[in-house]
């Protein structure tokens, strides 16, 4: 047997989670640093988890009637400039291509799609029958980061998706405002196995040039909170300031409401955090690359029959995507490692003896559980344990969610939680943006979701004030 390198991480987790993350993602192979300050190498492996989201969300939004569109990737300033609340909010990290001969203008780098797409909308709107638009975009945006970054959490370029709709009245565009924000809690919740909050954001932390913004957030193992995604109900600001506008029923003009959405490859970083464990990633069985990888093990008396047993069982499993690891280089315990640290939800292990006694035995990422069971009952067998995986993990991220939840009535409980413990606090609130801002200053944590079904029944936790809200304050990333 060829002399193997050593692999597997030399971080724990709960010792330090920073250093843990940097060495999953390169361990893994999910995505490498690359020459550019501040960006990524997303590797294949990154990447078809990137393409399992966009299987998800294209299936979702096709079947409403949404399609996929293109728009340029610069967008000329006089374009951002039209809604004021936009490019205030967005200025500070635009990336700008310097006039060029030829030129009228200067063009940012797109930071998000709004501007260009919304010119175009009103050149395509002109009745109520050219709405609603219910359009699409996979892409890269680019926002010029100057705090420390971070793979896929906090990069300077990255990718996602940005629907963006326009609708002839406000009924129908809060209506899709809230099925984007379904289908993504369905997404995160039931696919990515990570449970979430949800709710609207504050007026500071608000979708800049939005009426409102809702949102799901997550907590991460270190007590700070990770936004999933957002769905912004944008009004009329962005169809008055482009003139969207068009004769409705009555011959009257009006002008259309729009929304934006969007989720993000930080959702990758995300399912990193939330479940990977001291040998690497824990990937969750229905959006893993990989849901099983079968490892022979090899004797030269006996390598033939065991491959060759090994190459049947792959073929009785082609409703589940399964690896054969057939490599005669390296070892088991090697190839055991291997698979680990890129978070394989079930282990396959067939050798000599199983083969002889028609087994194989099943081994789970998430626990180390090993059963043996008949390969006749295989096909049946696996598919449940994934199922099983899957929703072990889920109940174990949303315990963790709950014990995450802390509630403070006074700005001493809240300052104490946030110091020691981290995590959620939920707390009375008044609602106003000097008072968050202090909180900010003080704790660095921010208001991450407004709880709409919170009764607020005493005083602001910070100022003291008469509350108006609930709110789930939180350190995040
Ligand atoms: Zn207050």
């Amino acid at each position: 047997m060829a002399k193997e390198k050593i692999i597997g991480m030399t971080v724990k987790k709960s010792e330090n989670f920073s250093d843990w993350y940097t060495e999953v993602i390169q361990k893994a192979e999910l995505a490498d640093y690359a020459a550019i300050a501040g960006c990524i190498v997303f590797r294949p492996y990154s990447y078809e988890i990137w393409e399992f989201i966009q299987d998800y969300i294209n299936k979702d939004i096709k079947k409403r009637g949404h399609k996929n569109a293109y728009f340029p990737l610069f967008i000329p300033e006089s374009f951002f400039k039209k809604e004021s609340d936009h490019v205030e909010g967005f200025a500070p990290e635009v990336a700008w291509i310097e006039q060029k001969e030829g030129d009228a203008e200067r063009y940012a780098l797109r930071p998000t799609s709004e501007a260009i797409m919304m010119d175009s909308y009103s050149k395509w709107v002109k009745s109520h029958r050219d709405l609603p638009i219910l359009l699409n975009q996979w892409c890269n945006v680019v926002r010029w980061e100057t705090k420390v970054t971070k793979p896929f959490l906090r990069t300077r370029e990255f990718l996602w998706q940005e629907g963006h709709t326009a609708h002839k009245n406000q009924k129908e565009a809060e209506e899709e405002v809230n099925v984007s924000h379904e289908m993504y809690r369905k997404l995160v919740e039931e696919e990515m196995a990570i449970p979430v909050l949800t709710g609207k954001k504050s007026d500071a932390e608000k979708f800049a040039g939005a009426d409102y913004t809702t949102a799901h957030e997550a907590i991460m193992p270190d007590g700070r909170a990770l936004q999933m995604c957002t769905s912004h109900y944008l009004g009329q600001n962005f169809a008055k300031a482009f003139d969207i506008k068009f004769l409705d029923e009555n011959e009257k003009h009006a002008h259309a409401h729009t929304t934006s959405w969007g989720m993000s490859t930080r959702t990758i970083g995300a399912i990193i955090m939330a479940h990977g464990d001291d040998k690497g990633l824990i990937m969750p069985p229905r959006m893993a690359p990989i849901q099983a990888v079968i490892i022979p093990i090899l004797f030269d008396d006996s390598k033939k029959n065991v491959l060759k047993a090994a190459g049947e069982l792959k073929e009785k499993l082609s409703g589940i995507r399964v690896h054969l690891d057939e490599r005669d280089n390296y070892s088991p315990g090697w190839k055991y490692n291997h698979w680990e640290l890129k978070g394989v939800p079930v282990r396959i292990e067939i050798g000599p003896k199983d083969v002889a006694k028609k087994q194989v035995v099943l081994v789970r990422r998430d626990t180390g559980d090993k059963t043996a069971v008949k390969i006749t009952e295989l096909v049946k067998k696996l598919p449940v344990l994934l199922e099983t995986i899957q929703k072990s993990m889920y109940a174990k991220a949303l315990k963790f969610l709950k014990a995450s939840i802390h509630s403070a009535k006074t700005f001493k409980e809240f300052s104490d939680i946030i110091e020691k413990k981290r995590g959620f606090i939920k707390a009375d609130w008044c609602g106003d943006r000097a008072c968050e801002e202090k909180i900010k200053d003080k704790t660095t944590a921010t208001v991450r979701l407004i709880d709409g079904k919170g009764k607020p029944s005493g005083k602001c936790a910070h100022c003291g004030k008469k509350a108006t809200a609930v709110a789930y304050f939180a350190k995040s990333y």
